[in-house]
């Protein structure tokens, strides 16, 4: 059957894929749609015709998405949404399906939370719930052999003005994790790997997962309550090697592979079999991940050893009070000694920094800017508390008021950039925009920055690190010039 998977058109450079909610990206970057290319890989290995579409990255807009439908002529449609751009998302689903007459589901983090908002679109016949790898497989077998979708688990859906919900999905087994195809073949055959960029990563790069969900508890973490769940599930070893060994023989040109696990660091045994298995197998990969502020330094000198370019850490704030209201389960002495041992292991840092969590002052936001100076990172990013719905921290501004608009589609600037949604007595949404501004300006244009630029160019793959920071510098001055004329 044929299969229509769409990543939306919306903004320019609209990462829909992120961790956080839909933004187009300061740095310039373009994430795969990597959870769609997981679900084409599921269905083509089950026969199906897939047609893969990348909107943002292949800069198409609703006329080109429609004619190319069109003439593909799909008996299913899969689209992605965010938060971030829900109604947009609905609206170009319905108008496939008009042209098309298929059958359209969205997927995606909002669809768990608002499946009836997103069917009350007379687009939109289903909502795919959380994880859909599966689901969506099941829905393709019941489209095909015209069966009802009552027996689905994970859906809502319409039928004649109705809609039912059907019960929750298990989320996918580890053992399960193995039988999805790689999500880099995925991208080899149906994506441009040239289209996508991440600032900190050399280029081009792929990303993929090795393990789905998160266990940790931080209180404005999306992806654990609306797509992966909070049970950890990993690939087997040598599963996520081979791909990597895949990755080396079959996409040649890519010059670093972005593990996106949100835990990729929380079991250190698997990572050092990972490390072991790369070594004996003698592959030559720069690759990076995600990591926690409380990982050692053995586990962190292996890694290096088997590749491992750069740690993308979530350090959330330079004060103890804010770690302790967001359940970060870290303190700042964690991250500087874990600083210390990451730069010992000669690992480069991307630090995440938040302003605007609970709790927030004037005082707890210095402490940040002058803890990202002391620690001195690579790279740093600097986001706006953003409560997305389902978690934590959405609801803890909901019930006190501190919420200034109930819908992320509100949270962006008419250039898809971030603007701040909440706001405290103590601690305004203004406020809490100037010190992102602030922060961003004093470390990237302060001369202290200048030294950690010419260490990261004198590395190995010095030139990749150039282009890299040229590239994010571009977008980055057009964001602080923004408002500016
Ligand atoms: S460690 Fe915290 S921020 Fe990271 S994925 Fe888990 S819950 Fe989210």
């Amino acid at each position: 059957m044929k299969i229509y998977l769409l990543n939306p058109p919306f903004v320019e450079n609209f990462v829909r894929c992120g961790r956080w909610q839909g933004v187009a990206a300061r740095g310039g970057t373009l994430y795969y749609p990597i959870w769609l290319a997981y679900a084409a890989g599921v269905l083509e290995k089950q026969g199906h015709t897939i047609r893969l579409v990348d909107a943002p990255a292949w800069k198409w807009g609703r006329e080109e998405v429609k004619e190319d439908a069109r003439k593909f002529n799909p008996a299913l449609i899969i689209a992605d949404s965010n938060f971030s751009s829900l109604r947009n998302d609905g609206d170009v689903a319905k108008l496939l399906k008009d042209v098309t007459g298929a059958v359209s589901v969205l997927v995606g983090p909002p669809v768990s939370q608002f499946s009836e908002r997103v069917l009350a679109n007379d687009g939109v016949d289903i909502a795919a719930r959380l994880e859909y790898d599966f689901t969506v497989l099941d829905i393709a077998e019941a489209v095909e052999g015209g069966a009802s979708f009552g027996d689905i688990s994970g859906i809502s859906y319409k039928e004649n003005g109705r809609i039912t919900h059907n019960p929750d999905r298990e989320f996918i087994t580890s053992e399960e994790l193995d039988r999805i195809p790689f999500v880099s073949r995925v991208y080899k055959e149906h994506l441009n790997i040239q289209d996508y960029f991440l600032g900190h990563t050399l280029y081009p790069m792929v990303q993929i997962f090795t393990g789905r969900g998160c266990p940790n508890q931080c209180t404005f973490c999306a992806w654990p309550e609306t797509l992966m769940g909070r049970k950890h599930r990993v690939r087997s070893v040598e599963n996520v090697v081979d791909e990597l060994e895949y990755i080396t023989k079959e996409l040649p040109e890519v010059k670093e592979i972005f593990i996106e696990d949100d835990t990729f660091t929380i079991d250190r045994q698997r990572i050092r079999e990972v490390c072991s298995e790369i070594g004996q197998r003698g592959l030559d990969i720069a690759w990076s991940c995600n990591a926690r502020a409380n990982l050692d330094y053995e586990t962190m000198r292996v890694m290096k050893e088997a590749g491992c370019r750069l740690l993308d850490v979530g350090y959330e704030s330079g004060s103890d009070v804010i770690l302790r209201n967001i359940k970060k389960g870290i303190t700042t002495s964690d991250s500087r000694r874990f600083t210390k041992d990451a730069k010992r292991a000669r690992l480069m840092i991307l630090a995440d920094l938040i302003f605007g969590m609970p709790g927030e002052t004037k005082e707890t936001a210095e402490q940040t800017i002058r803890f990202v100076k002391e620690i001195k990172p690579n790279i740093v990013q600097f986001s706006v508390a953003t409560p997305i719905p389902g978690t934590e921290f959405y609801d803890y501004v909901k019930e006190n008021g501190f919420l200034l608009v109930d819908d992320l589609e509100e949270s962006l600037d008419e250039d898809g950039f971030q603007k701040c949604i909440v706001s405290y007595p103590e601690f305004t949404e203004r406020d809490v925009e100037n010190y992102v501004d602030r922060a961003l300006r004093e470390y990237y244009l302060s001369p202290s920055y200048i030294p950690v630029v010419i260490k990261n160019v004198m590395r190995k793959n010095g030139v990749h690190e150039l282009m890299g920071v040229v590239k994010s510098a571009k977008v980055f001055l057009k964001y602080l010039g923004r408002g500016t004329g």
